[in-house]
Protein backbone atom coordinates (compact mmCIF):
# COMPACT_ATOMS: atom_id res chain seq x y z
CA UNK A 1 0.00 0.00 0.00
CA UNK A 2 1.08 3.42 -0.81
CA UNK A 3 1.55 6.53 1.27
CA UNK A 4 -1.37 8.40 -0.03
CA UNK A 5 -3.66 5.03 -0.03
CA UNK A 6 -2.44 4.65 3.73
CA UNK A 7 -3.43 8.25 4.43
CA UNK A 8 -6.49 8.23 2.99
CA UNK A 9 -7.32 4.81 4.75
CA UNK A 10 -6.23 5.98 8.59
CA UNK A 11 -8.40 9.34 7.78
CA UNK A 12 -10.86 6.91 7.55
CA UNK A 13 -10.97 5.37 10.24
CA UNK A 14 -10.44 8.21 12.53
CA UNK A 15 -13.30 9.39 11.21
CA UNK A 16 -15.48 10.57 13.96
CA UNK A 17 -13.07 9.71 16.95
CA UNK A 18 -12.73 11.64 19.53
CA UNK A 19 -9.71 13.65 20.34
CA UNK A 20 -8.92 12.51 24.25
CA UNK A 21 -7.15 15.53 25.01
CA UNK A 22 -9.72 18.37 23.89
CA UNK A 23 -12.57 16.11 23.53
CA UNK A 24 -13.62 17.50 20.43
CA UNK A 25 -14.99 15.00 17.58
CA UNK A 26 -13.62 14.45 14.09
CA UNK A 27 -10.98 16.78 13.69
CA UNK A 28 -8.15 14.46 13.56
CA UNK A 29 -6.28 14.07 10.78
CA UNK A 30 -3.09 11.68 9.77
CA UNK A 31 0.22 13.20 8.46
CA UNK A 32 3.39 11.57 7.35
CA UNK A 33 6.34 12.80 9.01
CA UNK A 34 10.11 12.20 8.83
CA UNK A 35 11.26 10.61 12.06
CA UNK A 36 15.00 10.70 13.21
CA UNK A 37 16.59 6.86 13.92
CA UNK A 38 17.29 7.20 17.60
CA UNK A 39 21.07 6.80 18.40
CA UNK A 40 22.84 4.10 18.38
CA UNK A 41 20.68 1.57 15.26
CA UNK A 42 23.78 1.90 13.23
CA UNK A 43 27.35 0.32 13.68
CA UNK A 44 29.87 3.50 14.23
CA UNK A 45 31.99 1.83 11.74
CA UNK A 46 31.90 2.75 8.77
CA UNK A 47 29.46 5.32 9.34
CA UNK A 48 28.94 8.12 7.18
CA UNK A 49 26.97 11.37 7.03
CA UNK A 50 24.09 9.39 5.62
CA UNK A 51 20.09 10.17 6.25
CA UNK A 52 18.58 7.63 8.88
CA UNK A 53 15.34 8.28 9.47
CA UNK A 54 11.73 6.82 7.75
CA UNK A 55 8.49 7.97 7.16
CA UNK A 56 6.00 7.03 9.42
CA UNK A 57 2.07 8.61 9.97
CA UNK A 58 0.67 10.71 13.12
CA UNK A 59 -2.40 11.65 14.14
CA UNK A 60 -2.71 15.11 15.01
CA UNK A 61 -5.89 17.21 16.58
CA UNK A 62 -6.45 20.15 14.43
CA UNK A 63 -8.82 21.85 17.55
CA UNK A 64 -6.12 21.31 19.97
CA UNK A 65 -2.71 20.75 18.24
CA UNK A 66 -1.69 17.73 20.00
CA UNK A 67 0.27 15.22 17.57
CA UNK A 68 0.64 11.16 18.25
CA UNK A 69 2.79 9.21 16.72
CA UNK A 70 1.20 5.80 14.94
CA UNK A 71 1.34 2.75 16.54
CA UNK A 72 2.73 -0.34 14.00
CA UNK A 73 -0.27 -2.19 13.19
CA UNK A 74 -3.89 -1.11 13.29
CA UNK A 75 -3.62 2.58 13.15
CA UNK A 76 -5.86 2.80 15.68
CA UNK A 77 -5.80 4.41 19.35
CA UNK A 78 -2.79 6.09 19.74
CA UNK A 79 -1.89 6.61 23.21
CA UNK A 80 0.47 9.61 23.10
ZN1 LIG B 1 -7.54 17.70 20.50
Amino acid sequence: MDEEALVKKLNEALAGSRCKYCGVTDQIRIEFRLVAKPLGTWSLSGAQLKTSAYRWPWAICDNCGHESKGKVGTGENPDE
